[in-house]
């Protein structure tokens, strides 16, 4: 091929899949030899005709135009939604193939980060691809009929997807969130439109406790009031009986922050309830919880796995949301501290503790990333520092570096660093093992199945002094 052009048709052999669904090819023979090509759609495997729409000196993307020769990897079926929600980027690969592609994400994050001899096992999974996200955040917006829809942000968009019938919630959010659009519709109640910032409902927030079945509903509004509120709850009460939380937020930014800070409680329980590797939760609007409840008890049991605790541990659960973590592991462990800085997670997981009888818990609202407060209270706990065991599970930027060198600095044995982002897992492990840690085990779970994102549980071990 002569230097290539964008519009050419190319004809490319996919032998990789990255983590946003795009199957990757290389230009074989003239001037573009060995040049990358991502094909969004394309499975490793196929041959395939694409047009190119973006050339840069380093890589090239193509849009897909014919299945030449399909992949054994494919499988179609899954969901008929259009390309551009980007929701499940593996829908069109088999969960098998998926797996496997997770995993060498995480291997690759490693290997880039200068760990080249992490050894994982095959990934952990639940194998349900379906009905398992116990919270959703819908946008919602006005078709070109002016009717109220609801759905999903289109990549990198502020475009509304219509939603029909999501796979990875359950049923019962799509009729909620069908009810919610047809009772705006009746009210007159419009939907906020970022452009003009006018209008009033912004987004639906819908949890379930999966073991209660309790779900909470929050109308993320932008002017002070939703009208016919009362109406309104006493609707949504009488069709779905399990809603037994019903909330206002009030959000008056522009801005990509979907839940604003002010919180109105309109009915029913200020927290709802889930069970969690037989522990009982409360949950508050502001915290944070995991989406996969059985994958997180798979998850959280290989924490337990990597933490072998004894009973003489002091266990610092860094970034402990409501305390699940610190809280499933309280009865193994002489003393658990718990480190989160959204105040009301902090509440629920103090709650947490007494609801189910744990005296040994303690939690504290901080940043979980400033070493100087945060270890210096929480070691001064433990009886021997050697005795000290940190759980990190931070959000997807990760931990600070700061708290690393405080971490190696006061001799902690053992950390376990749970992760839903492979990039900042394997920075910041490159970090501990430049400190003197050594990656002893790690396992990949997967969590969000059919999207592009993975959990990943590291047990680093002190193998030398600073
Ligand atoms: N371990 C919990 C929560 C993990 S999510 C669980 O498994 O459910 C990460 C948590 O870190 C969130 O609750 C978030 O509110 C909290 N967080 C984010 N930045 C933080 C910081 N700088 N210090 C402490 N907590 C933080």
């Amino acid at each position: 091929m002569t230097n290539m052009q964008k519009n050419d048709l190319i004809q490319i052999d996919i032998t990789d899949l990255n983590n946003l669904g795009s199957g990757i090819g290389h230009i074989q023979g003239g001037e573009s030899d060995g040049l990358t090509v991502f094909v969004q759609g394309a499975v490793t495997g196929d041959r395939v005709t694409a047009k190119v729409i973006k050339l840069t000196a380093k890589y090239a993307v193509a849009r897909l135009e014919e299945l030449l020769i399909a992949s054994p990897f494919r499988e179609n079926g899954f969901c008929d939604a259009p390309l551009s929600c980007g929701g499940c980027v593996f829908r069109h690969v088999s969960y098998l193939h998926e797996l496997d592609r997770k995993k060498t994400y995480v291997e690759n994050a490693f290997r880039k980060a200068g760990i080249a001899d992490i050894c994982l096992d095959s990934v952990l999974t639940t194998g349900q691809t379906v009905g398992y996200r116990n919270k959703v955040q819908y946008p919602i917006g006005q078709d070109f009929h002016g009717k109220t829809i609801y759905g999903f942000y289109a990549n990198a968009t502020h475009r509304i997807v219509r939603s029909n019938g999501c796979r990875l919630q359950p049923a019962i959010f799509d009729e909620i969130a069908e009810y919610v659009c047809r009772f705006c519709d009746t009210h007159h109640i419009a939907s906020y439109d970022e452009k003009s910032q006018k209008g009033n409902l912004r987004h639906l927030f819908l949890r379930i406790g999966k073991a209660t079945g309790e779900i909470m509903l929050c109308l993320v509004i932008h002017q002070e009031c939703f009208p016919e509120e009362s109406l309104f709850v006493e609707e949504i009460q009488k069709r779905f009986p399990s809603v037994v939380s019903i909330y206002i937020n009030q959000n008056r930014h522009n801005t990509n922050v979907i839940m604003g800070d002010s919180y109105r409680l309109l009915t029913g329980k200020e927290t709802i309830e889930d069970i969690l590797c037989g522990i009982r939760f409360r949950i508050s609007p502001q915290s944070f919880y995991q989406v996969n409840h059985d994958a997180c008890e798979i998850l959280y049991s290989t924490v337990a796995d990597f933490a072998e605790l004894t009973g003489k541990e002091t266990l610092l659960d860094l970034y402990c949301g409501i305390g699940t973590i610190g809280l499933s592991l309280a009865k193994k462990a002489r003393k658990t501290i718990g480190v989160e800085i959204v105040a009301e997670a902090v509440n629920c997981a103090i709650e947490n503790a007494k609801l189910n009888a744990i005296e040994n818990a303690y939690f504290l609202c901080g940043d979980a990333g400033d070493s100087e407060s945060v270890l210096s209270t929480a070691l001064s706990e433990c009886e021997k520092v050697e005795n000290a065991i940190v759980v990190l599970d931070p959000p997807r930027k990760g931990t600070t570096e700061t708290m690393i060198c405080a971490i190696a600095r006061s001799g902690v044995s053992k950390v376990v660093y749970v992760s839903c982002n492979p990039d900042t897992l394997a920075r910041d492990c490159r970090s501990f093992t430049d400190k003197g840690y050594v990656i002893s085990r790690a396992k990949v779970v997967d969590m969000f199945p059919r999207t592009g994102h993975v959990e990943t549980v590291v047990l680093l071990v002190r193998n030398r002094c600073l």
